[in-house]
Parts: C-alpha cells; sequence; structure tokens
C-alpha cells in the first residue's frame, strides 16, 4: 500500500489527540507521513503568563504528537478563543499555504458546529482552503469530535455530530491515552467529558457501535473517488 500524506487542522494543542490521536498514530505505523497545523498557541484568552504558558503548551504538544508518531507540526499564533475577532480571509490564508506547501492526501479537522468558536472558524478555514475549483488539491476531509466541544453544542439537526466514518484504533488506542497525559493541564477530573475515563468511554463507545474495541468516529466532510 503506498503511503500518504496526512495532515491535522486543529484550532487547539490538545483537539488533535482528543479528536484523532488514535488515527493519526495508525497511519504513522502504517508509514503515513503524518503533520500537524495549530492555529493557536492555545493559551492567549487566559491573561498574563501568557509566553511562559504558550511555551509550556507547545512542549506539552511536541511530546504528545511524537506519541502517536506526528512528525512535524505548525504552530500559528492566532488569538485562542478568539478568533471570531478575525476576518474569515484571514484565517484562510494562513491556512492555504501549508496545505498547498505540503499537498495532502487526507485532511482532518473540527467538527462544523461545535461549540468553541475556534473550532467552528477552523473547519470553515480548512473549507474554504480547500474548495475543489478545477485543477485544486483534493484530499478527504474528515470531521472529528471534540469532547467538551462537539456535545456541547445546542442539540439540533442541523448541529448534530452524525458520524458515518469509523477508523478501528484498537491497537494505538493507548497511545491516544499517552498524548492525552502530555495534556494534563487541558484534562479535567471526571466525570468532566474531557476526562481520560470520558475519552475512554467515548473510544469504547464508537468501537462497540461498529463492533471493535475502540474506535474514532468521524463525519466525512468530502471524498472525491477517482
Ligand atoms: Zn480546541
Amino acid at each position: 500500500m503506498s503511503t500518504r500524506r496526512v495532515l491535522v487542522i486543529a484550532a487547539h494543542a490538545d483537539d488533535e489527540a482528543l479528536g484523532c490521536g488514535g488515527t493519526l498514530a495508525l497511519h504513522a505505523s502504517r508509514g503515513d507521513e503524518v503533520r500537524a497545523l495549530f492555529m493557536t498557541d492555545g493559551v492567549g484568552s487566559r491573561g498574563a503568563g501568557e509566553d511562559a504558558a504558550a511555551r509550556q503548551r507547545r512542549e506539552a504538544a511536541n511530546a504528545a504528537l511524537a506519541c502517536v508518531g506526528v512528525r512535524d507540526a505548525t504552530f500559528l499564533a492566532l488569538p485562542d478563543n478568539q478568533m471570531d475577532g478575525l476576518p474569515l480571509l484571514e484565517i484562510v490564508r494562513q491556512v492555504e499555504p501549508v496545505i498547498s506547501a505540503y499537498r495532502p492526501d487526507i485532511v482532518y479537522t473540527h467538527h462544523f458546529a461545535d461549540l468553541n468558536v475556534d473550532h467552528r472558524l477552523v473547519h470553515q478555514a480548512t473549507m474554504t482552503a480547500l474548495r475543489p475549483q478545477p485543477g485544486a488539491l483534493a484530499p478527504t476531509i474528515l470531521c472529528f469530535e471534540v469532547p467538551s466541544s462537539t456535545e456541547w453544542q445546542t442539540p439540533s439537526a442541523q448541529t448534530a455530530f452524525i458520524p458515518n466514518w469509523f477508523q478501528d484504533i484498537s491497537g494505538t488506542f493507548e497511545r491516544k491515552i499517552a498524548a492525552l497525559e502530555f495534556y494534563a493541564e487541558e484534562m479535567r477530573a471526571w466525570p468532566h467529558s474531557r476526562s481520560i475515563e470520558a475519552v475512554t468511554h467515548l473510544a469504547r463507545w464508537r468501537g462497540a457501535s461498529i463492533g471493535v474495541e475502540a474506535a474514532e468516529a468521524f463525519m466525512l466532510a468530502r471524498h472525491i473517488a477517482r
């Protein structure tokens, strides 16, 4: 099987591990090249001590990324939880050069209706950067769920996360959890949905939904068969 170029585009370092850490680890174990693009430094809206906090978060991210086999990560510095203060075009302009330089075969990104505004904007920017114009790159686009954001949105038919793509991560689930251990600062105690226990239950449930030990669920945004 030929190797593929995989890109995860996430608002914050930790979204990639929560949303598709097991899937990324599986890609890496199969020889695929896996890179990450983070749009914010993850700490901008928290006040004083931001630089040290951003550095700490980046170190945690690098350790977590190594855990799931991500070889290269780009950290942009858009304002955390304030990306709605930017024109969408500006966000798109930051995504486009990374995509055109890397030419991914598969892109993982946020669900369009997450409660977190940065997540929604990253989804929009990704879909805009990947609009299927003639001759454009046409990677498969898969949207992951992020506990404490995807399920916290106002419930409606328009905002529902309805998975139609499952990745069996029975063999890499432990690496997903190991990656999340590096994000201890971002994790919460059970029964918060962003706890190791809740993430484990979700992976087990997504797995049970398709008859395997553990899975990550996605919504397919686009796949162009050739
Ligand atoms: Zn996030």
